[in-house]
Formats: C-alpha cells, sequence, structure tokens
C-alpha cells in the first residue's frame, strides 16, 4: 500500500480502479517557411477547427456543468477570438517566415510571461487559458490529437494535471475520483469537481512514491476527501477503516436529513433563520434540496465574470428572476456587483493598484459606474415581483455611500413606473458589514436600512490587515480574533436598537464552535454553503441560549 497526502477539494470517499493518465507529448519544430500564404492558410484552418472544437466543448459544459463552469470555455473561445493576439502570431509568420506552430508557440509565451508578472492572482492564471488554446491550435497543426482518456468502468484517475477540456470528455458516470499531482484550490477542475460533487485531492505531495507504478493497469485505490488522503492498493485493514468511516457518515447524514422541515429552534425556543450563499444558478437546487429557508448572499459576480461586456439589464433580469421563482416566496438576497479586488472584468479597465483590496472594488465600481449599476438595479427590481427578493450592497463605509445608492434605487423606481415594468415596491434593501468603518457607525448606517449582513471573510481582512488571499500569513491569523468578535457585537446590537435584523453571510456563520455565542449576541440569521445548513440546524437545536 501506498499512501499520499494532497489537499482535499471536494469531499466524499471513492473507491476503485486506478487510470493513471499522461499526456502525450509533443515537440515543436522551427522551420523556414518560403510559401506564406499556404503557411498562413493552415493557421487559418487551425484556428478553425479549434473554435470549433472550443464551441462543442462549451455545449457539453454547459448541459453537464451548468452556465458558470461552461464559461471556462468561453475564456477559451475569446482567447482564439482576440485579434491581438491572433495577429501577432499572423505577423510573425509573415516577418519571420517561420512555421505556423513555431509563431503560435512563440507568441504564447511572449503573452503567458505577460500575465505571468503580473501581481494579480486572476491575471496570473490567465496564461494557462492561452497554454490550453495553443496547445489545441499547435496538436491541430502538427496533427498529435491530444490523448482522450476513455474510462470503461468506474475509475478514480490520477495525473499530473487534468485541463477542464480533458475533464469534461470523460465519462461523468464512470468518474469517481480524481488525484492530481499538481492544480491549485482555485483551479478550474477543482471548481468542476465540485459541481460533479467527486472526491478530488489535488496538489499530492509525495507523487514520486507512486512513479514506478504508472504502468501498472491494477491497481486500486481510496481516496478520501475529507482528509486528503489516497490509499493506493489499501490493506484490508484501511478498507475496513475506511467501511467504517463510510458508515459513520451515512448515519450522520441521514440524521442531518432528518432535519429537513425542522425550525431552526434552540431548546429554549430562540428561533433563528438559515439561509443559503449562493454563486450560480446551479447551486439553487442544493440549496432548496437542504432546506435552506431561503438565499442570504447571492454573489452575482459569475454573471460578470469572463465577458467582453457587462451582462445586459434584460441578461440579467432573467438570471435573477429565475432565482426568485425558484426559491418560491422565501427571500433570495441579491448582492450587488462585487468585483476588483482578486476578481477582475476586463471591460471595466485594469488598474494597476499596488494594494487592490483597498482599491476599486464593489460598491465603489457600482458608483462609479452608474450605467452599469443602473442595469443590475433595475434588473433586481424587476426580479422582485416574482419572488421575494432583496437588495445587499458590499463593502460599505459610510451612509454617505448608502445614501448615493438609495438615490439610485428611487431614480430606477421611477424609471420602471414610466416604462410600465412591474416591480415589488417594498423590496428590501441591505448592506453589508464587511469594514471596520461600517461597523463602528453601525448606529447610523442602521437608520438607512433594512437588515445588516456581516461578511466575516472582509471585516477580518480589513480588521487584521492580513490579506484573505495570503498563505503565508496563517501564523498571524486568529479567525476568532477578539476584535473581529466585538465589531460583530457591536453591530448586532446597533442593529437591534434601531429594530432591524442582522445576519452573518461570510465563513464565520459556518464556524459551528461559534454558533452559540452569535445567537447569545443576538444575531438573527446565518446564512451558508448550502451544505452546512442541516449541520448548523442540528447544531442550533441543541444549544440552549
Ligand atoms: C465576506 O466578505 O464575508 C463575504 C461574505 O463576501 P465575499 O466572501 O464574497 O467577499
Ligand atoms: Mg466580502
Amino acid at each position: 500500500m501506498i499512501t499520499l497526502k494532497g489537499k482535499s477539494v471536494n469531499k466524499g470517499i471513492a473507491q476503485g480502479k486506478v487510470v493513471y493518465f499522461k499526456r502525450t507529448g509533443y515537440t515543436v519544430r522551427h522551420s523556414l517557411v518560403t510559401n506564406l500564404d499556404s503557411e498562413l492558410s493552415r493557421l487559418n484552418i487551425a484556428l478553425k477547427v479549434t473554435g470549433g472544437e472550443l464551441e462543442s466543448l462549451y455545449a457539453k459544459a454547459l448541459s453537464e456543468l451548468g452556465r458558470e463552469d461552461a464559461e471556462i470555455f468561453r475564456a477559451y473561445q475569446t482567447v482564439l477570438r482576440d485579434e491581438v493576439f491572433i495577429t501577432d502570431i499572423r505577423r510573425m509568420i509573415e516577418t519571420d517566415h517561420v512555421n505556423a506552430e513555431y509563431a503560435v508557440q512563440e507568441v504564447t509565451g511572449r503573452y503567458a510571461g505577460m500575465f505571468s508578472e503580473m501581481q494579480d492572482e486572476i491575471f496570473k492564471s490567465k496564461d494557462q487559458d492561452l497554454y490550453e488554446v495553443a496547445d489545441r491550435v499547435i496538436r491541430v497543426l502538427n496533427n498529435t490529437k491530444g490523448e482522450m482518456l476513455k474510462l470503461t468502468e468506474e475509475s478514480i484517475v490520477i495525473a499530473d494535471d487534468l485541463t477542464p477540456g480533458e475533464l469534461i470528455n470523460l465519462d461523468k458516470d464512470k468518474l469517481i475520483g480524481i488525484v492530481l499531482y499538481e492544480g491549485s484550490p482555485h483551479s478550474h477542475v477543482a471548481i468542476i469537481s465540485r459541481t460533479l460533487n467527486i472526491p478530488a485531492v489535488i496538489g499530492v505531495e509525495n507523487a514520486a512514491a507512486l512513479s514506478h507504478h504508472s504502468d501498472d493497469e491494477e491497481d486500486t485505490a481510496i481516496v478520501d476527501g475529507y482528509e486528503g488522503r489516497i490509499y493506493i492498493n489499501p490493506t484490508d485493514e484501511v478498507k475496513r477503516q475506511i467501511e467504517l468511516k463510510t458508515d459513520t457518515i451515512e448515519v450522520e447524514q441521514l440524521k442531518l436529513n432528518s432535519l429537513k422541515g425542522l425550525p431552526n429552534e434552540t431548546i429554549n425556543g430562540r428561533r433563528v433563520e438559515i439561509y443559503a450563499n449562493i454563486g450560480s444558478l446551479e447551486e439553487l437546487g442544493q440549496a432548496v434540496e437542504n432546506d435552506a429557508h431561503g438565499i442570504g448572499l447571492f454573489r452575482t459576480e459569475f454573471v460578470f465574470l469572463n465577458r467582453n461586456v457587462y451582462p445586459s439589464e434584460e441578461e440579467q433580469f432573467e438570471i435573477y428572476k429565475a432565482a426568485a421563482e425558484r426559491m418560491e416566496g422565501r427571500v433570495c438576497v441579491i448582492r450587488t456587483l462585487d468585483v476588483g479586488s482578486d476578481k477582475h472584468v476586463r471591460y471595466l479597465g485594469f488598474r494597476n493598484e499596488a494594494n487592490p483590496a483597498m482599491g476599486y472594488r464593489a460598491v465603489r465600481i457600482s458608483l462609479m459606474e452608474p450605467v452599469m449599476f443602473k442595469a443590475q438595479v433595475k434588473a433586481i427590481l424587476r426580479a422582485s415581483h416574482y419572488g421575494n427578493v432583496a437588495f445587499m450592497v458590499p463593502l460599505v463605509i459610510s451612509v454617505e455611500e448608502v445614501k448615493r445608492v438609495k438615490k439610485i434605487i428611487e431614480e430606477c423606481k421611477t424609471e420602471l413606473k414610466s416604462a410600465g415594468l412591474p416591480f415589488d415596491e417594498k423590496c428590501l434593501f441591505g448592506v453589508m458589514i464587511e469594514t471596520p468603518a461600517a461597523a463602528l457607525i453601525s448606529d447610523r448606517l442602521a437608520k438607512e436600512v433594512d437588515f445588516f449582513s456581516i461578511g466575516t471573510n472582509d471585516l477580518t481582512q480589513y480588521t487584521l490587515a492580513i490579506d484573505r488571499e495570503s498563505n503565508i500569513l496563517d501564523e498571524f491569523l486568529d479567525t476568532h480574533h477578539e476584535a473581529v468578535m466585538k465589531l460583530i457585537e457591536i453591530t448586532v446590537k446597533n442593529a437591534k436598537e434601531a429594530g432591524i435584523q442582522t445576519g452573518i453571510c461570510g465563513e464565520l456563520a459556518s464556524d459551528l464552535s461559534l454558533t452559540t455565542e452569535f445567537v447569545k449576541m443576538g444575531v438573527d440569521a446565518f446564512s451558508v454553503y448550502p451544505s452546512m445548513v442541516l449541520p448548523l440546524r442540528s447544531k442550533i437545536r441543541g444549544i440552549n441560549v
């Protein structure tokens, strides 16, 4: 038995046959061409063929994964259509008289180099998209098809890395586990594994231990997505332990399922709400399935990311309306656009900020881009006609900002009325408390809004001055820091005095070791990942507060 350890990106346990996947490589030759026209037309044909491949991958991803994950393939298509990038490749063929595959490789390397020098993670990761597209074009040019991994029975795939294209081409009924030597928790593959709910472990630390195994077809493995462990050819003892663990998890799940339909009520009768956080329409199903009493945070970013222009009012309206209808009268809190910092959209331009987390982001962008903001506000208002919709605005720091947002909402209402488009006049309006500034003036903010929702991820980042994206500061990060807890307490107290409700929608809402304290403070609602709704309900029903 060989035991490997990595980072779990999706929980669950998989047990079965192992399929090792190694991509067939190729070398790009450098040759001089004399017939430039024929070389350029080779390139054009390869671009067309690749475009067709990406189109069908997009369609497949759309039907199997849903809109959000399918956007990955749209991003690839955008690379392929990028005039500047393609013109540079053509120009290199024309001026240096080189073969097309060499030009594609060279120009891609140059562009990817530019991206990887950028400080920003999102831009850095763009070079992966470039390489994926270039690899496809080169394979068409030199006629080396990427190896198609085919699964004939239920299998755990072990590979250095998998591209989203390779993953989407697999038979999902047969793919039961993913183990990658490389990869990051934010990679496309990690996201897709969560969407498909396949146990996945990436960044395996001691992958070398397995190197001599790669030709052995007979290996079996257990992937423990709870612990981030992989057991190759497990011993009977490990199999027995995993079986016990699976049984315990199943029993736990059954217990949790029996809580569906029951109130979120403490032993001595205090009721709170438990809502779900979602980042796409696909997750609505999980929210309903886990009996969330509503959506407490609908992150609308996914509608805005990976596009060349921002989504129109109409396009947004259809999405928000679908969410409102799906929740059938339960609340659906739609957060207005929260991009900037770690999430970039190219149509807003790239600002080379020294401290992007403290820069052009969230409500600041909305106020600086009123035309775009109004399209979103109107879409949300119009969706409110079809369900119980509420607004929520991220990252506010002043009463002034809140007043400006409210003024824009009023303008939008007037415009919708004159256009004869229906909306709910009583659509609630809340703000996120995710800066120390907002928490400290929550007494004044409370007079302006219908509810607060505390974004503890950002509140922690800004209170402790620790970048939430950093992975080297763990020793300084105390997620239960008394300063953060004090700010939450101040916020809840001020909200109570003003007669409005406070929810928590950051990660701390899922931290069951804090639930009792939060309920004691008077927190009215928790908004958590759909899979945390029932564990949190179980916790609340067991406390005496
Ligand atoms: C938060 O900051 O806690 C939050 C819920 O918002 P996001 O994680 O989307 O920034
Ligand atoms: Mg936030």
